[in-house]
């Protein structure tokens, strides 16, 4: 009963999507996640945005204003409670995000440098993004090396490059054409994202700057846009707990713990868990969930804040006992009954079965 009423699909229980990172190195992946993290304050633009363990999120509302220059008639409706980011670009992360060959990262932003095209990272990380289906938009960024660039701070994307000179339009047209063919040659059809008439069967190429800002509107406005169209809605509803370990690491005064990204569900101090280890399954409790304190309570002795419960999506962190051999891209199960051995030897068999596939992975690192 308590199952089906926190099934039920209410606004409530929404759950936010994951988005990660990819691209060459030097594309400016760090960049941009510094970029949209930035909050103007004089504009009085923070809207909640919050650093979590290894994520941050984006609550509606800090969307909303992110992307008001494209959105200015407000015609845009948005439908996700926000957008959970993947702090550590790159592939690392995307790949720890999976569970049994099914992507946890719900969309992901492929970075690619314009004035250089597609690199080998590039080529691998549109591999890594078909093999697992996960939707993905272009961001092609650096456009403010484009030669003659003339920037407009935090500007829409489509105005900014109307009022460059013929010189640099020409050019900006000549490395999309080029980019658009370089992933034809990978069979991915590419477009413009205001030209692209069906995200179901084209990549949007979405150009940044994130530098100037330029483009960073489209490119969350069009972010949110994948999201609604590609997640069916069953997905951003709360459901069965989806939690993987991102990190395992020894913090001062905590012993060792395990930074762990919830893609679904929910999670409570207490909770029994189960994840894989090199030693075998490892069982035990959640002493603490633990976010990270905000710059403003400065009174807070702890870097820390306790949590008694957490919903997804976040990225949370997790201490208890014997997490020592842990394993950084481990499921969790959580157990629904800990005095039922029977269920906690079939989870402890369901995480090991992973083990070989984790033990590979971590050689060839
Ligand atoms: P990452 O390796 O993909 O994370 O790349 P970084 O974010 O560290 O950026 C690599 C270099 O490119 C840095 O020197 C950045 O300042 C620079 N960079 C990143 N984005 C832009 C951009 O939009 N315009 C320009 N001109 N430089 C950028």
């Amino acid at each position: 009963e308590m199952e089906a009423a926190r099934n039920a699909a209410s606004s409530e229980n929404l759950r936010s999507p994951i988005c990660c990172i990819l691209g060459h190195v030097d594309t400016g992946k760090t960049k941009l996640l510094d970029k949209i993290r930035q909050t103007n304050v004089q504009e009085g633009e923070a809207g909640g945005i919050t650093q979590q363990i290894g994520a941050t999120y984006f609550p509606v509302d800090a969307l909303q204003k992110k992307t008001a220059v494209v959105n200015q008639d407000g015609a845009f409706e948005f439908k996700v409670p926000g957008l959970l980011v993947i702090d550590t670009p790159g592939h690392e992360s995307f790949t720890n995000l999976r569970s049994r060959g099914s992507s946890l990262c719900n969309i992901a932003i492929l970075v690619v440098d314009i004035m250089h095209g597609l690199e080998p990272q590039t080529l691998e990380s549109m591999r890594l993004l078909r093999d697992r289906k996960t939707p993905f938009i272009v961001a092609l960024n650096k456009i403010d090396r484009l030669y003659g660039w003339k920037p407009i701070a935090n500007n829409g994307f489509r105005e900014s490059l109307s009022l460059q000179n013929k010189g640099v339009q020409n050019e900006f047209r000549d490395r999309l054409e080029k980019t658009k063919v370089a992933f034809a040659e990978q069979s991915f059809n590419a477009e413009l994202f205001y030209e692209n008439k069906s995200m179901a069967k084209y990549v949007s190429l979405v150009p940044t700057s994130a530098h100037t800002g330029e483009g960073i509107p489209d490119m969350l406005k069009l972010l949110v846009t994948l999201t609604q169209e590609r997640m069916t809605r069953q997905l951003m509803y709360l459901s069965e707990v989806e939690c993987t370990v991102l990190e395992v690491k020894v913090i001062e005064g905590l012993g060792t713990t395990i930074d762990v990204v919830l893609s679904n569900g929910i999670l409570n101090e207490g909770d029994t868990i189960v994840l894989c280890g090199t030693d075998g399954a490892i069982t035990t409790q959640i002493r603490a969930l633990l976010t990270p304190a905000e710059m403003k309570e400065l009174r807070v002795k702890s870097v820390y804040v306790h949590n008694k419960t957490v919903k997804a999506a976040l990225g949370v962190k997790i201490t208890a006992n014997g997490l020592d051999n842990a394993i950084a891209g481990s499921r969790l199960l959580v157990a629904k009954n800990k005095d039922d051995e029977d269920e906690i030897e079939e989870l402890e068999e369901d995480v090991m079965g992973d083990l070989e596939n984790l033990m590979s992975r971590i050689s060839k690192s």
